[in-house]
């Protein structure tokens, strides 16, 4: 039977098809193409994710040039849909390693990688995570970027990561254990990341910079330092991209980025703090606020970094999630247009309306990046009703 590209199944992979995505032909399961949870047998892929693959492409593309050795690695690679993007896409990496511990899953990468005629700048694995990042590439050396992309928390395999990548080198990193990041299971979050969370209504950006501490103060114990340079989540993962660097005078500085946002849940007002002195009453209403974190307070984003990846996209999804990016101040928590028109008691103001309200009130404001129906403001919640009322 032929696919919908008009093309065969590859001989031996039974239950396998062909789909197209970007510009590289994957093998993949049929089935992940029809049921609405992508089986994870006979191999995982997930064609919802094709958004994240296509901002790593542009991401590794804007990126690569400033690598001394160009080379990629993709632990978690299931079927090689991002591995094989980044051959077939990404002319500047010399080398793609693409590592899964399903066999299934490698045999039909290689199948892909002959397809997308890449197979000669593509290397697989069948191993665990930690033992192929370990092992470093052909020549034993460090990878110049590192992708980690696992079934829910990374919490588990970030020092692998930060110990096998290059210096000046790239890392992403995936997190899929939204509703522990979110706040569901606060004692598991704060087990896992070395932070509460929030369960409100900036509650991704919690969970993200969340991760992001997590990145960081695992790297500086390893005498590493990071910085993201992007970052960006959906309902159903959170994902950043850290720059990590060989330097132990940086590494010093991590807390430097690590403080706390603190909630009122009784009137929403919302703050950063460096530091928590145990008394979190609310400025406003004195009610008792909740503490978020201890997470990362520095920038989630490098605005230069994000334009050149803007530069290379074509997709406008892509753009959409990049310009946000760009334009982004750097307040740590975001204002929900529909939770600032309930309180007003009105209909949704737009969110380039209030934006244009709030700075024409004098008040730095942007986008919020992480929900395209949010802003950011330096302006107290107060101050941000008094301007709207
Ligand atoms: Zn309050």
């Amino acid at each position: 039977m032929h696919n919908k590209y008009g093309i065969p199944p590859a001989s031996g992979m039974e239950g396998f098809t062909q789909t197209v995505e970007g510009q590289t032909k994957l093998l993949v399961p049929e089935l992940s193409l029809t049921e609405r949870v992508p089986p994870k047998v006979p191999a995982f892929f997930n064609p919802a994710a094709k958004l994240n693959r296509d901002l790593s492409v542009l991401a590794y593309r804007a990126y690569a040039p400033r690598l001394d050795e160009k080379t990629f690695a993709d632990g978690f690679g299931g079927v090689g849909a991002r591995a094989l993007r980044v051959a077939a896409e990404v002319p500047e990496i010399d080398q793609v390693y693409c590592n899964d511990v399903n066999p299934t899953a490698i045999e039909a990468a290689k199948q892909s990688a002959e397809l997308n005629s890449v197979s000669g700048r593509c290397n697989f694995s069948i191993n665990e995570v930690c033992k192929f990042l370990m092992q470093g590439d052909r020549e034993g050396e460090r990878f110049g970027i590192i992708d980690l992309d696992p079934f829910g928390t990374p919490a588990k395999h970030i020092d692998c990561v930060l110990r096998a990548v290059l210096d000046d080198g790239l890392i992403s990193i995936t997190a899929t254990d939204t509703a522990v990041l979110h706040g569901v299971y606060p004692e598991v979050c704060r087990r896992r990341y070395y932070g509460m969370p929030l369960n409100n209504s900036y509650g991704n950006e919690v969970a993200i910079r969340l991760l992001a501490s997590l990145i960081a103060l695992t790297a500086s114990r390893l005498e590493l330092a990071i910085k993201p340079i992007f970052s960006h989540a959906t309902m159903t993962y959170l994902r950043v991209y850290a720059t990590v660097a060989v330097n132990s005078g940086q590494a010093n500085d991590v807390y430097s980025n690590i403080g706390y946002v603190m909630h009122c849940f009784n009137c929403g007002h919302r703050m950063s703090a460096g530091e928590y002195d145990g008394s979190a009453k609310c400025a406003l209403c004195q009610h008792r606020m909740r503490i978020g974190g201890q997470l990362w307070t520095g920038l989630l984003h490098d605005r230069d970094f994000v334009a050149k990846m803007s530069e290379g996209a074509t997709d406008p999804k892509c753009k959409k999630v990049l310009d946000a990016a760009v334009d982004e101040i750097e307040i740590p928590y975001y204002f929900k247009g529909d939770e600032i028109s309930s309180m007003l008691k009105t209909n949704p103001h737009s969110i380039t309306a209030v934006i244009e309200k709030l700075r024409a009130a004098g008040y730095r404001t942007s986008k919020a990046s992480l929900n395209p129906g949010a802003f950011k403001t330096d302006a107290r919640i107060d101050q941000v009703l008094a301007a709207l009322r």
